[in-house]
């Protein structure tokens, strides 16, 4: 069903405490954990707790869950310093762009040094 947990899923077990990460914030329906490997001085990846594959797919099942993902990507941005000078949200969006975790997740990267310009 649509949102269950999956057993094979990496990001379903960090939402599960089955895989240890570092948390920043979490909600009833959310999780915000750092990158294990960050590109940016500050990468944080914001979860739903729900299983969706990837951004199109949590849009089209739950606006409510969609605009929760985004509120909190913000409230990371706030907490973690980098809302005045400007951060970029990326949903990398199938295997063609470098999806590797097919659990939809939002970065949140910022920071010094960081370049602001797409292309
Ligand atoms: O968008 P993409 O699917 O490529 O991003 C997956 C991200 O999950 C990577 O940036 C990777 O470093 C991160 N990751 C993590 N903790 C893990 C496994 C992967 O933060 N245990």
């Amino acid at each position: 069903m649509a949102g269950e947990p999956q057993p094979d899923c990496l990001f379903c077990k960090i939402v599960a405490g089955e895989i240890p990460s570092t948390q920043v914030r979490e909600t009833e329906t959310t999780l915000a954990f750092r990158d294990i490997s960050p590109q940016a001085p500050v990468h944080v990846l914001v979860v739903p707790k729900a299983h969706y594959p990837d951004a199109a797919a949590l849009a089209e099942a739950d606006a409510e869950l969609t605009a929760q993902l985004l509120r909190e990507a913000a409230a990371v941005a706030a907490d973690e310093g980098i809302a005045d000078k400007g951060y970029r949200l990326v949903f990398n969006t199938g295997e063609g762009v470098g999806q590797t975790v097919f659990h939809v997740h939002c970065h949140v990267l910022g920071g010094e040094g960081i370049a602001m310009r797409l292309g």
